[in-house]
């Protein structure tokens, strides 16, 4: 089921997160960065697909500067609301800590949808106010839940910067 892994983790009693709904797909594409004060600061990413919220912990946060590689860790798919939630998550639940959004915005594809998560590569252009350009998330082949997140504009050379040697 969509959603279970979030529903799993987490008190809705105890926490002021939203509980979301499933939702088809909207086609709005929005995408969100929020900073985390947790136990260990760090930055969640969020992309629409499918109707979810795609999420990726950055412990460093996301650079501006094309070619840095930041660790990106897939965490559990979160409903389309989260992207509006700010708040703190109180001591003894899942992810304690304030949530602040660093940045928000839409974002458009510029890999296929269809393969992205099979070929653990997806290109898209971020249109927000802190983060607007291209950038790419690269899946590491030895950890299924870590990816790179690069920015890419000027890495471009007819389309085959080779991110994985780079
Ligand atoms: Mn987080």
């Amino acid at each position: 089921m969509k959603l279970a892994s979030y529903y799993e983790k987490r008190n809705f009693k105890n926490t002021l997160e939203p509980k979301g709904e499933i939702h088809t797909d909207s086609g709005s594409n929005i995408f969100v960065a929020q900073k985390h004060y947790s136990s260990h600061l760090h930055y969640d990413f969020r992309l629409e697909i499918d109707g979810v919220l795609k999420s990726w912990a950055i412990p460093k946060g996301i650079s501006l500067v094309p070619g840095v590689k930041r660790l990106a860790i897939m965490t559990e798919d979160h409903p389309l609301e989260y992207a509006n939630f700010v708040g703190i998550i109180p001591e003894g639940e899942y992810g304690a800590g304030k949530v602040e959004i660093w940045d928000r915005g839409v974002w458009k594809p510029r890999s296929d949808m269809k393969l992205w998560s099979e070929q653990r590569k997806l290109e898209f252009a971020l249109y927000g106010k802190k983060l607007n350009g291209t950038w790419v998330l690269i899946g590491l082949k030895n950890n299924l839940t870590h990816w790179l997140l690069i920015k890419a504009n000027s890495l471009f050379v007819n389309n085959k910067y080779d991110y994985e040697k780079n």
